[in-house]
């Protein structure tokens, strides 16, 4: 059976070869945007991860050869005791400039007085899909956690060296890609697609 090309919505190598794996099997010719000019710059100004996931599924899809279908994801941390924050804004928290390491200090600082029974989070991840046709299916996925009070592991990158998820004692920066890729939100996310596929 012919495959569908299948173009993933980022610039970054590591996603598409994460998604690559996650999708093997379906019928699909996974790509990444370098497939039809690189991803174009969009405002990524939607106030839900699902709205996101679309801006930037369509901006793709306006310059991907027809036939193609094309998907995107955006994701985050939504933290209880903060009423669902960083959320939407996990890349930026901080600030528009930075790092991974400054949203972390900002997050742990905004929970310095939370005690450990009210520090639940989960990690959201919306995928956007749109057919050849342009029909288009929002999947999402959630991992459950807890923020510990310090970082813990070297791996990963983001929120990982805070994040507990549930069932475990140690971070997602300390787990590594075989636990991450089991249990991580993007992974869920795709089961569920494939679920409905
Ligand atoms: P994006 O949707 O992949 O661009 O992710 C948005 C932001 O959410 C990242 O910059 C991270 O701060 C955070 N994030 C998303 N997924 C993860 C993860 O698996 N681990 C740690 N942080 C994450």
């Amino acid at each position: 059976m012919t495959k569908h090309a299948l173009i993933i919505a980022t610039g970054n190598a590591h996603k598409v070869e994460e998604f690559e794996l996650l999708l093997d099997g379906l019928n699909f010719d996974v790509r990444s945007a370098k497939a039809c000019g690189g991803m174009p710059e969009v405002d990524e100004n939607g106030s839900t991860f699902a709205a996101n996931a679309q801006i930037k599924a369509e901006a793709l899809r306006a310059r991907a050869p027809e036939g193609a279908w094309v998907m995107a994801d955006d994701s985050g941390l939504e933290v209880d005791a903060l009423d669902g924050a960083p959320g939407i804004y996990s890349a930026r928290y901080a600030g528009l400039d930075a790092s991974d390491g400054d949203n972390v200090v900002k997050l742990l600082d905004a929970l310095k007085d939370v005690p450990q029974s009210q520090r639940t989070a989960r990690f959201r991840c919306v995928l956007c899909l749109i057919d050849h046709e342009g029909y288009i299916t929002h999947y999402d996925g959630t991992c459950e956690g807890h923020i510990d009070t310090e970082r813990h592991g070297a791996g990963g990158f983001g929120y990982d060296p805070v994040f507990i998820p549930e069932g475990y004692r140690e971070s997602f920066a300390q787990l590594g890609e075989s636990v991450k890729s089991q249990l991580s939100h993007r992974a869920k996310a795709v089961q569920w697609m494939r679920r409905i596929m």
